[in-house]
């Protein structure tokens, strides 16, 4: 069995059916609640859209809200002065230039303020269920420690190898698996290496 196929197994017996861990109910909370994840967590995300989304519960409400309001309710996830002009611009955006309805169209969602590479490929993906991999924080710590790609890899980089370690339908579970397998047993700091049954072709493992 080659490392690949290792990596898939174990991911697999981890997380058989992962999920977005960001919750909302339409797709513009979807796209809204992406943008806030940034530098924040989606625990901490989950706990703000709610207030927002019943408050301001359409397109119109929301990119007419008031600024200010919208700092209140996200203040706790931080750089809220500009995620609250995100949210308001994004609503303005869908409302005024998409018909309501989020595109599937990268270089238009890529033209909305706080939106890149990496918030549409999550987007595209878990909505339209589009085959994508983005990459966060986890997915490139995982990835480089697993050897799926190389230390001085950027981001893109690092994207383009894993769709070539996995077949495009597995894309998204991919994705999910690699973010969930860092965010909860190959931590940042101090993962569980003890009871890691990848510590044999880790490369992180293998420096220490
Ligand atoms: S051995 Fe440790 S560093 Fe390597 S993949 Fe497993 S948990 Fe991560």
């Amino acid at each position: 069995m080659n490392n690949i196929n290792k990596i898939e197994d174990y991911l697999d017996s981890l997380y058989p059916n992962p999920k977005c861990e960001l919750n909302y109910n339409k797709d513009y909370e979807l796209l809204i609640a992406i943008v806030l994840s940034a530098q924040a967590t989606d625990k901490s995300v989950n706990l703000v859209t709610p207030k927002l989304f019943s408050k301001y519960p359409n397109l119109k409400l929301l990119k007419e809200a008031n600024i200010d309001d919208i700092i209140s309710i996200i203040r706790s996830i931080g750089t809220y002065n500009r995620k609250a002009f995100y949210v308001k611009e994004i609503a303005r955006i869908l409302d005024e230039e998409c018909n309501g309805v989020v595109p599937t169209d990268r270089d238009l969602l890529e033209s909305m303020p706080g939106v890149g590479r990496k918030v549409v490929n999550v987007f595209l993906s878990e909505f339209y269920h589009l085959p994508n991999i983005a990459v966060d924080t986890h997915v490139n710590r995982v990835s480089k420690r697993l050897g799926l790609a190389k230390e001085k890899d950027d981001v893109l980089k690092v994207e383009r190898r894993l769709e070539k370690c996995f077949s495009k339908d597995n894309w998204a579970k991919r994705h999910l698996q690699l973010v969930l397998f860092g965010r909860y047993h190959c931590k940042s700091i101090r993962p569980n290496c003890d009871n890691c049954l990848l510590k044999d072709i880790c490369k992180y493992k293998e420096k220490k």
